[in-house]
């Protein structure tokens, strides 16, 4: 070679002889079967493409640190969270709706997924950007997620189906409240929030146990589009968050965001005001003041999209001694669904993958499957009596809860304020300004006018946020021309 650059392989090493004439039978003529190099790139080429996430399928992600600046070992026994503690991470967001090359700015949750590399596995925390969700029990959550992608017929996206499930799904009212604020719109994934979402458990070295939830504060500060702003940034660059994030990190900004955690005692859960595991519903501050623990920072972009942003296999399964599911029932459909998401989605080994395996070493007697690439060595099966791992029940007593009942389909057991419109209300009422207000107002009109959404449709949204608040059911009904009920 007249330069230092290297010869062009095959995937095995082998030197390739053109890197653009195909094999012919003279230069005129057909192509030739023999013709490896060319029938392995092509074969190649068909494959490149896993199925992308049925939800959360746009993405983009970086690596940073988990920094714990407070001691609670009086909750939790967990050691990424022991005061002092640094723990690598990487952190996924995305959008929910969307295909993988759908605008980062569409009116959407952000997903704000973050698994952290701890001494004892991973840990993984898999919420949004919004510390509630739509719907409470898993067996509505594809009905929810068809209604937000596309049509049968059409294959478009369908506001008048959007506004059918909603109104029909009452207890959608608080997140949909959210959704449709300019926090729908996020000016970035650096300027927005993110929370664990879900009631955890954790529980102490003494097997004492309590109810947390996460919530990651961005340091950089809330800053949302406005609507037109949304279309016009999206219009101009679908891909805005992630070319943001990206570019800070390069520049060396590295956006930090403060965990806070919100600490139930175990036995306030009974008799709670309203259910504490409900996932349409936050737990108020003044019950349970947010405590600043530490810091996450983003400060390392990865080398290789697909390798590591859209190979990122994230599980709320993932929970290391000290931390526990809650009976959230959202949380008990997603410990399963994720893991099997990515179990058809890149495959059995999919922990493997750089950016899934753990720090620590794995002790599994899982082996062979399609696709491996470390296998245990004897013995196989356990118990042994050969030297194998074993077992440690005592990293995860006090991962236990009490429960009773008989078996049923129904809604939770109801408690003293169990509404689902008192905390959208307090939304509108207490937490949002004038121009929050007058935002959400507007948005929800337009969104509601779309062509498709029909006049039935529109009376039932107004009724729905009259069911949240008088004034803003009676400005939504002004501006879409319909009275409601
Ligand atoms: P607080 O007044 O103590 O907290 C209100 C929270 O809302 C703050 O976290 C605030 O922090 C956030 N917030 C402010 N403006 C908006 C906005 N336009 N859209 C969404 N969130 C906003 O009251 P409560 O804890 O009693 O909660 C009242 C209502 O606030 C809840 O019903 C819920 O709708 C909403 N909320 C509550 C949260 C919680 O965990 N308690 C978390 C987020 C929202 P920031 O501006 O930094 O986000």
């Amino acid at each position: 070679m007249a330069d230092s650059r290297p010869v062009t392989t095959t995937d095995s090493g082998i030197p390739v002889p053109s890197d653009e004439f195909s094999q012919s039978v003279g230069a005129d003529g057909p192509l030739l079967l023999q013709d490896h190099y060319l029938i392995r790139k092509l074969a190649a080429f068909d494959r490149e493409r896993v199925p992308e996430r049925v939800v959360h399928a746009k993405g983009g992600g970086a690596y940073g640190v988990l920094e714990i600046t407070e001691d609670v070992s009086q909750y939790t026994k967990a050691d990424v969270f022991k005061r002092g503690r640094r723990t690598d991470l990487f952190l996924r967001f995305s959008t929910v709706a969307g295909e993988l090359g759908f605008a980062d700015t569409a009116r959407d949750p952000r997903g704000f997924a973050v698994k952290l590399y701890t001494e004892e596995g991973n840990y993984d925390i898999v919420g949004n950007n919004t510390p509630i969700f739509f719907i409470r029990d898993p067996m509505k959550f594809p009905d929810f997620i068809h209604s937000q992608k596309r049509r049968a017929d059409t294959h478009l996206h369908d506001n008048n189906m959007q506004w059918d499930f909603w109104t029909l799904s009452p207890e959608s009212a608080h997140q949909v409240t959210l959704l449709m604020s300019d926090r729908g719109t996020p000016s970035s994934w650096r300027h927005m929030h993110g929370f664990g979402s879900h009631t955890f458990l954790w529980y102490n070295e003494a097997r004492e146990k309590f109810w947390v939830k996460y919530h990651f504060k961005t340091d950089q500060g809330i800053k949302n589009f406005t609507h037109a702003e949304a279309a016009a940034a999206g219009a101009e660059d679908p891909d805005l968050h992630i070319r943001d994030l990206h570019s800070a990190i390069r520049r060396g900004e590295h956006p930090t965001w403060t965990l806070q955690v919100q600490v139930m005692p175990y036995e306030d859960a009974a008799d709670y005001r309203f259910n504490p595991f409900d996932l349409t519903k936050v737990w108020p501050h003044e019950d349970y003041p947010p405590i600043d623990i530490g810091t996450l920072t983003l400060n390392r972009n990865p080398e290789n999209y697909f390798a590591e942003v859209e190979q990122a296999a994230f599980e709320p399964s993932n929970l290391v001694p000290g931390v526990g599911a809650s009976p959230d029932k959202m949380l008990q459909g997603r410990l399963f669904s994720y893991p099997d998401t990515h179990l058809h989605r890149i495959g059995p080994n999919y922990l493997q993958l750089p950016v899934n395996r753990p720090k620590n070493a794995v002790h599994s007697y899982g082996r062979d499957g399609a696709m491996r690439f470390t296998n245990p060595a004897d013995p196989v099966y356990a118990p042994n009596s050969h030297g194998g791992p074993v077992a440690d029940p005592n990293l995860l007593a006090g991962e236990s809860y009490d429960v009773t009942g008989e078996i049923v389909r129904s809604a939770h057991r109801p408690h003293a304020e169990d509404d689902d419109f008192v905390q959208p209300r307090a939304l509108w009422e207490k937490v949002m300004t004038d121009t929050d207000r007058a935002h959400l107002v507007a948005n929800i009109v337009a969104h509601a006018s779309a062509p498709e959404v029909t006049d039935r449709t529109k009376t039932r949204v107004v009724d729905y946020w009259r069911s949240v608040h008088k004034d803003l059911g009676d400005q939504v009904a002004r501006g879409l021309h319909v009275n409601g009920k």
